[in-house]
């Protein structure tokens, strides 16, 4: 088999699979005082460092959560406070390509979740967000403020840190989802300017149902938790901590760092050569997002008159994994909302094929993908033709 499909969830890693097999041995809880308990609270406290160093925060800003559906949700409320006087936070303004856990809207009324647009290559429209944000604060409205760093389906980057100035004068609070991009390029709080930062364990090479919220400032704080109880993780998230999914997170993402630099540089090559190859193959090819600034493992492609699942269920056949759409809905092949709100045709947007690299990647597969898409996309033009005859 040949999986090319990273970007739904990579292999764990070596080094996470020995911390989890480590921490399931620890009997204690993380918050008792024993001996038990401590050797359980430094597992975690090490896990904290290695997460935040990640993204260069400090250990403390670090919310362990159980996935980035949850930091999403955990983000997108009314009740970040700076201030004791703070009142809730009026909107929720995601742009139209966000994943469905942020298109949910998290804790806001649903008439309260608007979404504000993408120009054809996918970028956030940044007038028309700045728009929006100025005529918030005029009215004193202080919003909560959503965009991705890296898009799940064709990778164009977002100028996240571009927004910081707008959201902070309107009194806002910015977020930015950061599954996809962490671990593939470097992020940095200071850089990025974003108060709230989501990451996702299982998408670099962590355990499934591990993630965490990553607030930028000490002064930011939740009112009201997502969940309630305990008063774990200084109160932003309740509940006995998971010890082996955050060890393996930690894990993870000392080694997603560690291996980042080189890792960015060979898959970007490998992009280029799949994208070349897919030329060679279909001159008609269009591939989703090219004109603006990319990760360096995904490439979303259609090639018109193809549809999604034709391609996807020979490549299967054939041993090779990719995905169509949105892999984080059903199974079931619908028109994708990224590539709708980048005015994609829905002929074109029916065809869209995501390939996601990861580490395991090599050369080879990039050209074994290429031989066996190459047999797939002549069968498929033969059979249309001998129905055309
Ligand atoms: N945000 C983005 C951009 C994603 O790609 C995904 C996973 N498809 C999620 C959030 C949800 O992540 P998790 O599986 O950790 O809940």
């Amino acid at each position: 088999r040949l999986y090319l499909d990273h970007n739904a969830t990579t292999p764990l890693r070596p080094e996470a699979r020995a911390a989890m097999l480590a921490a399931l041995d620890v009997t204690g809880s993380a918050s008792s005082v024993h001996a038990e308990g401590r050797a359980a609270r430094r597992i975690v406290e090490e896990a904290r460092e290695k997460v935040a160093s990640l993204v260069g925060a400090a250990a403390k800003a670090v919310v362990f959560v159980s996935g980035a559906t949850e930091a999403n949700a955990t983000a997108l409320t009314p009740h970040w406070r700076r201030g004791p006087a703070d009142r809730p936070l009026e909107h929720c303004l995601v742009s139209a390509v966000e994943h469905a856990s942020v298109l949910a809207g998290g804790r806001f009324a649903p008439d309260r979740v608007e979404m504000l647009p993408v120009d054809g290559a996918g970028r956030a429209d940044l007038p028309a967000w700045s728009a929006r944000m100025a005529d918030l604060r005029q009215a004193n409205e202080r919003p909560l403020v959503s965009l991705m760093l890296a898009n799940n389906e064709t990778g164009v980057l977002q100028p996240v840190a571009a927004l910081a100035e707008a959201v902070q004068a309107a009194g806002g609070v910015l977020h930015a989802d950061a599954a996809q991009a962490a671990g593939k390029i470097a992020i940095s709080m200071a850089t990025l300017r974003a108060d709230l930062l989501t990451l996702s364990g299982h998408k670099l090479g962590g355990p499934f149902g591990s993630g965490a919220l990553v607030l930028a400032s000490e002064a930011l704080h939740l009112a009201e938790p997502l969940i309630a109880g305990g008063g774990q993780e200084r109160g932003a998230r309740a509940g006995t901590e998971n010890l082996p999914a955050i060890a393996g997170f930690g894990a993870a993402a000392e080694a997603a760092a560690r291996d980042l630099a080189a890792e960015a540089v060979r898959q970007r090559a490998l992009q280029g050569r799949l994208e070349a190859g897919l030329g060679r193959i279909a001159p008609d090819v269009v591939v989703f997002g090219q004109g603006a600034e990319r990760l360096p493992n995904t490439i979303c492609f259609a090639v018109p008159g193809i549809p999604a699942e034709t391609t996807l269920m020979a490549l299967d056949l054939q041993g090779v994994a990719v995905s169509s759409g949105s892999a984080c809905s059903s199974g079931k092949v619908r028109a994708s909302h990224v590539l709708k709100a980048m005015a994609v045709v829905p002929d074109l947007a029916s065809g869209a094929i995501r390939v996601s690299l990861g580490r395991s990647t090599a050369a080879e597969d990039v050209e074994r993908f290429l031989a066996v898409f190459h047999r797939v996309h002549r069968t498929i033009y033969e059979k249309r033709r001998m129905r055309a005859a």
